[in-house]
């Protein structure tokens, strides 16, 4: 703390992301990266994209991937827009839809950067606890809100909330926005973006980085009502004008012309996850129902935070949250078939110790 620090600024509590480690031979299941590299085509754009022309800037609209993302999507290129990682997407619809004289809503259990983007630009919120079963129940959403905002599927628990239950929340939340980050969608879920055609105050926010293997390009986008891109547009040039690179324009753009290698990837850690369930629960994990690419499981002997150590010494890592209701559970990222069996293993030889 300084003096000369903002009063802002001294109240922040910023969001703390899963560690990166650089040791070698580590099985990284923490934070929810996907086990394949990008589509080779991905890779190919990016080295024909670099060269002489860095010295320009990039298009500021990036135009390119709006067309392509519009494409992928069956709407208007007009209906979306882009920033660089969908956290920066949200952190602009914080400040543009959802700082309101109400305050806004999101479940107890969620994403931990909502309540920081809350602290950031001083906007009220007021969570809703999850079902006893970890669920989104959205009947007890229908309050007075200044907009609401979860992950679907949620983070960190996986479970999704059907799309006919989203049009329910729609259909009684017609005052306020409804933001929808389907950072997992792609594992099982159904987008709720063909729904953005009906409901004027719906924008769903997705993310290159999971489903598409880019963590490290930082692509997200949102599709919505013309007049909730508009919103998002001011804020974005009124902060950045280029926050993608023209190297991340041209991979997002190759990522979403490759719609083969994506499916496949997406299936085969679905497969993955399918397996990894089971056989956690064969030596007695709880597992919740997983729509994403990680599983949340607790174990009824063992302590949590116990069985993180004890995978951190076979060189495994997974993520803890030292959170009320959850403090008993591990997100645990799905890896290749590899890194899982070496997961599976370390847990029986540490529980059976
Ligand atoms: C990973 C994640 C994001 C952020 O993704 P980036 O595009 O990498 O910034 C957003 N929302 C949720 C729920 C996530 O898990």
């Amino acid at each position: 703390m300084s003096r000369f620090w903002s009063d802002v600024v001294k109240g922040l509590k910023p969001y703390v992301p899963g560690e990166q480690p650089k040791l070698a031979n580590l099985v990284k299941l923490n934070t929810n990266e996907n086990p394949y590299g990008p589509s080779p085509r991905v890779l190919e754009a990016i080295r024909a994209a670099t060269g002489e022309s860095l010295k320009l800037y990039p298009d500021p609209n990036a135009e390119q991937l709006k067309l392509a993302i519009a494409k992928y999507h069956a709407v208007d290129s007009s209906n979306v827009f882009v920033g660089n990682g969908s956290d920066e997407v949200l952190a602009h619809v914080f400040l543009a839809l959802l700082k309101q004289a109400q305050p806004i809503l999101f479940p107890d259990i969620s994403y931990s950067f909502y309540p920081v983007y809350c602290g950031l630009y001083q906007v009220a919120y007021e969570t809703i606890p999850l079902a006893s079963d970890f669920s989104i129940q959205v009947g007890a959403y229908t309050r007075p809100n200044g907009g609401i905002i979860f992950p679907n599927p949620n983070a960190p628990t996986g479970c999704l909330v059907p799309l006919a239950e989203i049009e329910r929340l729609l259909q009684s939340n017609r005052d306020s926005v409804v933001v929808i980050d389907e950072a997992y969608v792609d594992f099982g879920g159904e987008s709720a973006i063909p729904l953005t055609v009906s409901y004027p105050n719906l924008l769903v926010v997705q993310t290159l980085s999971k489903s598409r293997s880019l963590a490290g390009l930082r692509v997200g986008f949102a599709v919505g009502h013309v007049d909730l891109i508009e919103a998002l547009e001011r804020v974005k040039n009124s902060f950045n004008s280029y926050p993608l690179d023209r190297l991340a324009i041209a991979g997002a753009v190759a990522a979403f012309e490759d719609r083969a290698y994506f499916e496949q990837t997406c299936q085969a850690v679905v497969a993955t996850r399918e397996k990894l369930s089971g056989e956690l629960q064969a030596f007695g994990f709880e597992v919740l129902p997983s729509q994403a690419n990680f599983i949340f499981v607790h174990h009824p002997q063992r302590d949590a935070q116990e069985l993180a150590l004890a995978l951190r010494q076979r060189s495994i890592i997974v993520r803890h949250f030292k959170l009320p209701r959850i403090e008993q559970f591990l997100r645990i990222t799905v890896g290749t078939d590899e890194q899982c069996a070496a997961l599976v293993a370390a847990l029986k030889e540490i529980i059976s110790a």
